[in-house]
Protein backbone atom coordinates (compact mmCIF):
# COMPACT_ATOMS: atom_id res chain seq x y z
CA UNK A 1 0.00 0.00 0.00
CA UNK A 2 1.75 3.61 -0.97
CA UNK A 3 1.08 6.45 1.57
CA UNK A 4 -1.12 9.16 -0.28
CA UNK A 5 -3.30 11.72 2.21
CA UNK A 6 -5.93 13.25 0.37
CA UNK A 7 -7.28 16.80 1.70
CA UNK A 8 -10.06 17.99 1.03
CA UNK A 9 -11.68 21.60 2.26
CA UNK A 10 -14.47 20.63 4.41
CA UNK A 11 -13.98 16.79 4.83
CA UNK A 12 -12.07 14.92 6.98
CA UNK A 13 -8.74 14.21 5.66
CA UNK A 14 -8.79 10.08 5.30
CA UNK A 15 -5.70 8.45 4.77
CA UNK A 16 -4.92 5.30 2.76
CA UNK A 17 -2.08 3.33 3.92
CA UNK A 18 0.36 3.31 7.03
CA UNK A 19 0.87 6.14 8.86
CA UNK A 20 4.46 7.37 9.64
CA UNK A 21 5.54 5.28 13.07
CA UNK A 22 8.75 6.69 13.24
CA UNK A 23 9.88 6.61 16.93
CA UNK A 24 7.37 4.11 17.72
CA UNK A 25 8.48 1.57 19.92
CA UNK A 26 7.74 -2.30 19.23
CA UNK A 27 4.66 -3.04 21.13
CA UNK A 28 1.46 -4.75 19.53
CA UNK A 29 -0.59 -2.04 21.85
CA UNK A 30 -1.88 0.88 20.37
CA UNK A 31 0.32 3.53 22.10
CA UNK A 32 0.61 7.28 21.07
CA UNK A 33 3.47 9.41 21.52
CA UNK A 34 2.15 10.33 24.76
CA UNK A 35 2.45 7.09 26.09
CA UNK A 36 -1.29 6.62 26.35
CA UNK A 37 -2.62 3.12 25.14
CA UNK A 38 -6.13 2.53 23.86
CA UNK A 39 -8.01 -0.18 25.19
CA UNK A 40 -11.26 0.82 24.85
CA UNK A 41 -12.94 0.23 21.21
CA UNK A 42 -15.91 2.33 20.30
CA UNK A 43 -17.17 1.20 16.77
CA UNK A 44 -19.98 3.53 15.25
CA UNK A 45 -22.25 1.01 13.52
CA UNK A 46 -24.76 3.24 11.65
CA UNK A 47 -25.34 7.00 11.17
CA UNK A 48 -29.37 6.43 11.25
CA UNK A 49 -30.99 7.61 14.08
CA UNK A 50 -34.50 7.15 15.40
CA UNK A 51 -34.17 11.09 17.53
CA UNK A 52 -32.90 13.98 16.60
CA UNK A 53 -31.52 15.49 19.52
CA UNK A 54 -30.27 19.29 18.75
CA UNK A 55 -27.15 19.14 20.33
CA UNK A 56 -25.71 15.69 17.66
CA UNK A 57 -28.03 16.22 15.00
CA UNK A 58 -29.76 17.69 12.05
CA UNK A 59 -33.64 18.01 12.16
CA UNK A 60 -33.57 16.06 8.61
CA UNK A 61 -31.14 13.61 10.38
CA UNK A 62 -27.18 12.76 8.61
CA UNK A 63 -27.18 12.13 4.97
CA UNK A 64 -27.14 8.35 4.37
CA UNK A 65 -23.68 6.51 4.59
CA UNK A 66 -24.44 4.44 0.72
CA UNK A 67 -24.99 0.63 1.59
CA UNK A 68 -21.64 -0.38 -0.02
CA UNK A 69 -20.04 1.66 2.21
CA UNK A 70 -21.28 0.59 5.34
CA UNK A 71 -19.26 -2.42 6.79
CA UNK A 72 -21.39 -5.34 6.79
CA UNK A 73 -21.91 -7.54 10.01
CA UNK A 74 -19.22 -9.86 9.31
CA UNK A 75 -16.39 -7.49 8.44
CA UNK A 76 -17.57 -5.39 12.01
CA UNK A 77 -16.85 -9.15 13.63
CA UNK A 78 -13.61 -9.57 11.62
CA UNK A 79 -12.17 -5.76 12.91
CA UNK A 80 -13.61 -6.35 16.62
CA UNK A 81 -11.67 -9.45 16.78
CA UNK A 82 -8.64 -8.40 15.43
CA UNK A 83 -8.58 -5.65 17.94
CA UNK A 84 -8.88 -7.75 20.92
CA UNK A 85 -6.51 -10.61 20.23
CA UNK A 86 -3.71 -8.26 17.92
CA UNK A 87 -3.76 -4.99 19.84
CA UNK A 88 -4.62 -5.33 23.18
CA UNK A 89 -8.54 -3.65 22.94
CA UNK A 90 -10.18 -4.78 26.42
CA UNK A 91 -13.61 -3.33 26.10
CA UNK A 92 -16.18 -3.06 22.97
CA UNK A 93 -19.12 -0.48 22.82
CA UNK A 94 -21.11 -0.32 19.64
CA UNK A 95 -22.79 2.98 18.83
CA UNK A 96 -23.84 5.64 16.49
CA UNK A 97 -26.08 6.82 15.14
CA UNK A 98 -28.66 4.84 17.04
CA UNK A 99 -27.28 0.98 16.69
CA UNK A 100 -30.49 -0.24 17.31
CA UNK A 101 -31.53 1.29 13.82
CA UNK A 102 -29.50 -2.07 12.37
CA UNK A 103 -31.63 -4.88 11.93
CA UNK A 104 -28.65 -7.22 12.32
CA UNK A 105 -27.41 -5.85 15.71
CA UNK A 106 -27.95 -9.21 17.52
CA UNK A 107 -25.78 -10.99 14.44
CA UNK A 108 -23.39 -8.43 15.28
CA UNK A 109 -23.47 -8.91 18.73
CA UNK A 110 -23.65 -12.97 18.65
CA UNK A 111 -20.58 -12.74 15.87
CA UNK A 112 -18.30 -10.85 18.18
CA UNK A 113 -19.25 -12.89 21.46
CA UNK A 114 -18.37 -16.08 19.60
CA UNK A 115 -15.06 -14.49 18.15
CA UNK A 116 -14.13 -12.82 21.37
CA UNK A 117 -16.34 -14.47 24.55
CA UNK A 118 -14.27 -12.89 27.52
CA UNK A 119 -14.30 -9.03 26.46
CA UNK A 120 -17.36 -7.30 27.40
CA UNK A 121 -19.33 -5.97 24.78
CA UNK A 122 -21.33 -2.50 25.61
CA UNK A 123 -24.01 -0.72 23.33
CA UNK A 124 -24.74 3.19 23.88
CA UNK A 125 -28.17 3.90 22.57
CA UNK A 126 -30.93 6.34 23.25
CA UNK A 127 -33.27 3.02 24.11
CA UNK A 128 -36.14 3.67 21.30
CA UNK A 129 -37.79 0.26 20.84
CA UNK A 130 -35.50 -1.44 23.13
CA UNK A 131 -38.06 -2.85 24.99
CA UNK A 132 -38.57 -5.12 22.38
CA UNK A 133 -34.79 -6.16 21.65
CA UNK A 134 -33.45 -6.43 24.74
CA UNK A 135 -33.77 -10.02 25.84
CA UNK A 136 -32.32 -11.08 22.22
CA UNK A 137 -29.27 -8.32 22.19
CA UNK A 138 -28.69 -10.09 26.12
CA UNK A 139 -28.92 -13.80 24.47
CA UNK A 140 -26.94 -12.86 21.45
CA UNK A 141 -23.88 -11.71 24.37
CA UNK A 142 -24.98 -8.26 25.15
CA UNK A 143 -23.50 -7.31 28.16
CA UNK A 144 -24.09 -3.51 28.99
CA UNK A 145 -26.19 -0.66 27.40
CA UNK A 146 -25.59 2.83 28.65
CA UNK A 147 -28.53 4.94 27.54
CA UNK A 148 -29.22 8.40 27.12
CA UNK A 149 -31.80 10.33 28.36
CA UNK A 150 -32.21 13.70 28.88
CA UNK A 151 -35.24 14.45 30.58
CA UNK A 152 -37.90 12.47 32.19
CA UNK A 153 -40.75 15.48 31.63
CA UNK A 154 -42.85 14.67 28.10
CA UNK A 155 -42.81 18.20 26.77
CA UNK A 156 -38.74 18.68 27.13
CA UNK A 157 -37.98 15.52 25.90
CA UNK A 158 -39.68 15.94 22.84
CA UNK A 159 -38.85 19.29 22.56
CA UNK A 160 -35.15 18.26 22.73
CA UNK A 161 -35.14 15.22 20.70
CA UNK A 162 -37.64 16.46 18.17
CA UNK A 163 -39.65 13.48 18.46
CA UNK A 164 -42.73 12.14 21.22
CA UNK A 165 -40.42 8.84 22.41
CA UNK A 166 -40.41 9.18 25.94
CA UNK A 167 -42.39 6.21 26.75
CA UNK A 168 -40.43 4.23 24.21
CA UNK A 169 -37.17 4.94 26.10
CA UNK A 170 -38.36 4.71 29.81
CA UNK A 171 -39.44 1.15 29.03
CA UNK A 172 -36.49 0.30 27.01
CA UNK A 173 -34.43 1.15 30.01
CA UNK A 174 -36.72 -1.11 32.25
CA UNK A 175 -36.41 -4.11 29.82
CA UNK A 176 -32.64 -3.41 29.54
CA UNK A 177 -32.73 -4.05 33.94
CA UNK A 178 -35.02 -6.72 33.48
CA UNK A 179 -33.00 -8.50 31.12
CA UNK A 180 -29.50 -8.18 32.94
CA UNK A 181 -28.33 -5.79 30.99
CA UNK A 182 -27.30 -3.85 34.15
CA UNK A 183 -26.62 -1.79 35.83
CA UNK A 184 -28.32 0.43 33.06
CA UNK A 185 -26.20 3.20 33.11
CA UNK A 186 -27.81 6.80 32.29
CA UNK A 187 -26.44 9.67 30.52
CA UNK A 188 -27.76 13.09 30.15
CA UNK A 189 -26.15 15.70 28.38
CA UNK A 190 -26.24 19.26 29.96
CA UNK A 191 -28.60 21.39 28.46
CA UNK A 192 -30.03 24.75 29.49
CA UNK A 193 -33.29 23.73 28.72
CA UNK A 194 -33.39 20.60 30.71
CA UNK A 195 -31.47 22.15 33.91
CA UNK A 196 -34.32 22.58 35.69
CA UNK A 197 -35.30 19.26 35.66
CA UNK A 198 -31.97 17.59 36.95
CA UNK A 199 -33.47 16.59 39.70
CA UNK A 200 -36.12 14.85 39.01
CA UNK A 201 -34.12 12.46 36.20
CA UNK A 202 -32.10 12.02 39.35
CA UNK A 203 -35.13 10.72 41.88
CA UNK A 204 -36.41 8.77 38.53
CA UNK A 205 -33.08 7.13 38.18
CA UNK A 206 -32.29 6.85 41.85
CA UNK A 207 -36.19 4.94 42.16
CA UNK A 208 -35.24 2.71 39.13
CA UNK A 209 -32.10 1.67 39.71
CA UNK A 210 -29.70 3.39 37.47
CA UNK A 211 -26.46 5.37 37.09
CA UNK A 212 -26.86 8.71 36.15
CA UNK A 213 -24.40 10.18 34.86
CA UNK A 214 -24.02 14.53 33.35
CA UNK A 215 -21.82 14.99 30.36
CA UNK A 216 -21.12 18.45 29.42
CA UNK A 217 -22.13 19.52 26.36
CA UNK A 218 -19.82 19.20 23.64
CA UNK A 219 -18.90 21.17 20.13
CA UNK A 220 -20.07 18.19 18.19
CA UNK A 221 -23.62 19.23 17.10
CA UNK A 222 -24.29 19.31 13.52
CA UNK A 223 -26.63 22.93 13.92
CA UNK A 224 -23.21 24.57 15.13
CA UNK A 225 -25.31 26.10 18.01
CA UNK A 226 -22.93 25.21 20.59
CA UNK A 227 -21.02 28.31 22.17
CA UNK A 228 -18.30 28.01 24.90
CA UNK A 229 -20.28 31.13 26.98
CA UNK A 230 -23.62 29.65 26.96
CA UNK A 231 -22.57 25.98 27.90
CA UNK A 232 -24.02 24.42 31.01
CA UNK A 233 -21.07 23.88 33.11
CA UNK A 234 -20.36 20.50 36.01
CA UNK A 235 -20.55 23.44 38.69
CA UNK A 236 -24.13 24.79 37.67
CA UNK A 237 -25.31 20.83 37.96
CA UNK A 238 -23.92 20.76 41.18
CA UNK A 239 -25.90 23.68 42.22
CA UNK A 240 -29.29 22.77 41.12
CA UNK A 241 -29.08 19.23 42.50
CA UNK A 242 -27.46 20.56 45.29
CA UNK A 243 -31.14 22.48 46.10
CA UNK A 244 -32.49 18.61 46.33
CA UNK A 245 -30.09 16.08 47.09
CA UNK A 246 -27.10 15.65 49.59
CA UNK A 247 -23.80 15.56 47.65
CA UNK A 248 -20.45 14.22 49.00
CA UNK A 249 -17.49 14.01 46.77
CA UNK A 250 -16.72 10.70 46.20
CA UNK A 251 -13.47 11.16 43.45
CA UNK A 252 -13.72 8.96 40.37
CA UNK A 253 -15.11 5.40 40.58
CA UNK A 254 -12.65 3.99 38.31
CA UNK A 255 -9.30 5.50 37.02
CA UNK A 256 -9.64 5.16 33.19
CA UNK A 257 -13.48 6.08 33.80
CA UNK A 258 -14.07 10.33 33.26
CA UNK A 259 -17.28 10.43 35.17
CA UNK A 260 -16.28 12.03 38.72
CA UNK A 261 -18.83 10.95 41.03
CA UNK A 262 -20.97 12.13 44.34
CA UNK A 263 -22.29 10.21 47.02
CA UNK A 264 -26.18 10.98 46.56
CA UNK A 265 -27.51 11.29 50.32
CA UNK A 266 -25.07 9.65 51.68
CA UNK A 267 -24.54 6.94 49.40
CA UNK A 268 -24.64 4.02 48.09
CA UNK A 269 -26.46 5.48 45.49
CA UNK A 270 -23.88 8.11 43.30
CA UNK A 271 -24.15 10.56 40.30
CA UNK A 272 -21.50 11.19 38.16
CA UNK A 273 -20.08 13.81 35.89
CA UNK A 274 -18.19 13.68 33.40
CA UNK A 275 -16.95 17.27 32.34
CA UNK A 276 -15.47 16.53 29.29
CA UNK A 277 -15.12 20.14 28.80
CA UNK A 278 -13.99 22.26 31.55
CA UNK A 279 -11.71 19.47 32.81
CA UNK A 280 -10.59 17.61 29.89
CA UNK A 281 -9.57 14.49 30.63
CA UNK A 282 -7.65 13.52 27.07
CA UNK A 283 -4.46 12.86 29.37
CA UNK A 284 -6.15 9.30 30.56
CA UNK A 285 -7.71 8.59 27.49
CA UNK A 286 -7.71 5.22 26.17
CA UNK A 287 -9.93 5.17 23.15
CA UNK A 288 -10.18 4.00 19.79
CA UNK A 289 -12.64 4.77 17.38
CA UNK A 290 -14.26 3.23 14.21
CA UNK A 291 -16.73 4.75 11.87
CA UNK A 292 -19.43 3.26 10.55
CA UNK A 293 -17.66 3.24 7.19
CA UNK A 294 -14.72 1.83 8.27
CA UNK A 295 -12.28 4.68 9.22
CA UNK A 296 -10.30 4.64 11.76
CA UNK A 297 -10.25 7.70 14.41
CA UNK A 298 -7.91 8.37 17.17
CA UNK A 299 -10.02 11.12 18.73
CA UNK A 300 -13.64 12.53 18.77
CA UNK A 301 -12.18 16.17 17.72
CA UNK A 302 -9.60 15.11 14.81
CA UNK A 303 -10.24 15.04 11.30
CA UNK A 304 -7.49 13.02 10.30
CA UNK A 305 -8.71 9.24 9.83
CA UNK A 306 -7.32 6.11 8.16
CA UNK A 307 -9.14 4.49 5.79
CA UNK A 308 -9.31 0.46 7.14
CA UNK A 309 -12.19 -0.39 4.70
CA UNK A 310 -10.41 -0.02 1.83
CA UNK A 311 -7.36 -2.80 2.24
CA UNK A 312 -10.36 -5.04 4.35
CA UNK A 313 -11.94 -5.00 1.05
CA UNK A 314 -9.48 -5.70 -0.79
CA UNK A 315 -7.92 -8.67 1.07
CA UNK A 316 -5.12 -7.22 3.77
CA UNK A 317 -4.40 -9.98 6.59
CA UNK A 318 -4.65 -9.20 9.74
CA UNK A 319 -1.33 -8.28 10.42
CA UNK A 320 -1.73 -5.50 7.72
CA UNK A 321 -4.79 -4.55 8.75
CA UNK A 322 -3.06 -4.12 12.64
CA UNK A 323 0.05 -2.49 11.82
CA UNK A 324 -2.45 0.32 10.52
CA UNK A 325 -4.10 0.38 13.15
CA UNK A 326 -1.40 1.07 15.53
CA UNK A 327 0.13 3.86 13.11
CA UNK A 328 -3.07 5.58 13.45
CA UNK A 329 -2.97 5.65 17.19
CA UNK A 330 0.86 6.62 17.17
CA UNK A 331 -0.03 9.67 15.88
CA UNK A 332 -2.81 10.51 17.95
CA UNK A 333 -2.95 14.22 19.35
CA UNK A 334 -2.28 15.12 23.04
CA UNK A 335 -5.88 16.41 23.41
CA UNK A 336 -9.23 18.60 22.29
CA UNK A 337 -8.41 22.06 23.40
CA UNK A 338 -11.93 23.03 23.32
CA UNK A 339 -11.10 25.43 25.58
CA UNK A 340 -8.82 27.32 24.01
CA UNK A 341 -9.71 30.62 21.79
CA UNK A 342 -8.43 28.84 18.28
CA UNK A 343 -10.34 25.60 18.77
CA UNK A 344 -11.84 24.56 15.53
CA UNK A 345 -14.73 21.68 15.64
CA UNK A 346 -14.36 18.77 13.81
CA UNK A 347 -16.28 17.87 10.48
CA UNK A 348 -17.94 15.07 11.62
CA UNK A 349 -20.50 15.80 14.45
CA UNK A 350 -21.25 13.38 17.13
CA UNK A 351 -23.66 11.27 15.46
CA UNK A 352 -21.61 10.64 12.33
CA UNK A 353 -18.57 9.76 14.48
CA UNK A 354 -19.90 7.55 17.31
CA UNK A 355 -20.10 8.86 21.08
N1 LIG B 1 -27.86 7.14 19.67
C1 LIG B 1 -27.11 6.64 20.76
C2 LIG B 1 -27.33 7.47 21.99
O1 LIG B 1 -27.85 8.57 21.91
O2 LIG B 1 -26.95 6.99 23.06
C3 LIG B 1 -25.63 6.48 20.50
C4 LIG B 1 -24.96 7.58 19.74
S1 LIG B 1 -24.86 9.14 20.58
C5 LIG B 1 -23.97 10.10 19.40
C6 LIG B 1 -23.67 8.77 21.85
C7 LIG B 1 -23.61 9.72 22.99
O3 LIG B 1 -23.17 10.98 22.54
C8 LIG B 1 -24.92 9.96 23.69
O4 LIG B 1 -24.77 9.70 25.08
C9 LIG B 1 -25.21 11.41 23.45
O5 LIG B 1 -25.91 11.99 24.51
C10 LIG B 1 -23.82 11.96 23.30
N2 LIG B 1 -23.75 13.23 22.59
C11 LIG B 1 -24.26 13.52 21.38
N3 LIG B 1 -23.98 14.80 21.06
C12 LIG B 1 -23.27 15.31 22.08
C13 LIG B 1 -22.68 16.58 22.34
N4 LIG B 1 -22.78 17.58 21.48
N5 LIG B 1 -22.02 16.75 23.51
C14 LIG B 1 -21.92 15.75 24.41
N6 LIG B 1 -22.45 14.53 24.21
C15 LIG B 1 -23.12 14.31 23.07
FE1 LIG C 1 -29.56 10.07 17.87
FE2 LIG C 1 -27.98 9.54 19.91
FE3 LIG C 1 -27.55 11.70 18.38
FE4 LIG C 1 -29.67 11.67 19.96
S1 LIG C 1 -27.52 11.61 20.63
S2 LIG C 1 -29.67 12.26 17.79
S3 LIG C 1 -30.23 9.56 19.95
S4 LIG C 1 -27.36 9.61 17.76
Amino acid sequence: MGVVSVVVMGIPAVRRGHPPVAGRPDTPYLLDKFGRVARDLRVSITEKCSLRCTYCMPEEGLPAIPADELLSAEEIVRVVALAVRELGVREVRFTGGEPLMRRDLEQIIAGCKAAVPDTPLAMTTNAVGLEHRARGLARAGLDRVNVSLDTVDHVGFARLTRRDRLESVLAGIRAAGREGLAPVKVNAVLMRETLSGASDLLRWCLDEGCELRFIEEMPLDADHGWARTEMVTAAELLDVLGARFTLTEAGRRDPAAPAESWLVDGGPARVGIIASVTRAFCGDCDRTRLTADGKIRSCLFSDEEYDLRTPLREGAHDADLATLWRGAMWNKWAGHGIDAADFVPPERTMGAIGG
